[in-house]
């Protein structure tokens, strides 16, 4: 299993058998990058994972509301209308919910 070391610095995360020679995001040498043990280490690919599902997620209720905005525009009748309308504000709510979510990750550095 490869190993993950983080920089103590930027918080950079590598992947391999050891540290990088330099942080490729601020610089600073081999001995500021710690390895993480097998738990902190499952944590992080959890989390990419669950970020990336997220992301996905927000991916396709943009794609929600862009169908119904066409739904809507076509305005074949009412009722047809209004469950567009219904469609597009409940997506609107998993969009934001993903995106909240996400930004909790990032503060909590579980990205
Ligand atoms: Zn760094």
């Amino acid at each position: 299993m490869k190993k993950l070391f983080k920089c103590s610095v930027c918080n950079y995360i590598h992947e391999g058998a050891d540290a990088p020679d330099t942080c490729p995001k601020c610089g600073v040498p081999k001995d500021k990058f710690v390895e993480l043990s097998s738990e902190e280490a499952q944590k992080v690919y959890d989390s990419e994972r669950t970020n990336d599902i997220h992301m996905e997620m927000i991916t396709l209720a943009e794609r929600i509301v862009k169908l119904a905005q066409e739904g809507i525009g076509i305005n074949l009748d009412p009722p047809c209308v209004s469950a567009f309308e219904k469609a597009k504000n409940e997506v609107y709510v998993i969009k934001q919910r993903s995106k909240a979510e996400l930004e909790g990750h990032v503060k909590k550095g579980k990205w």
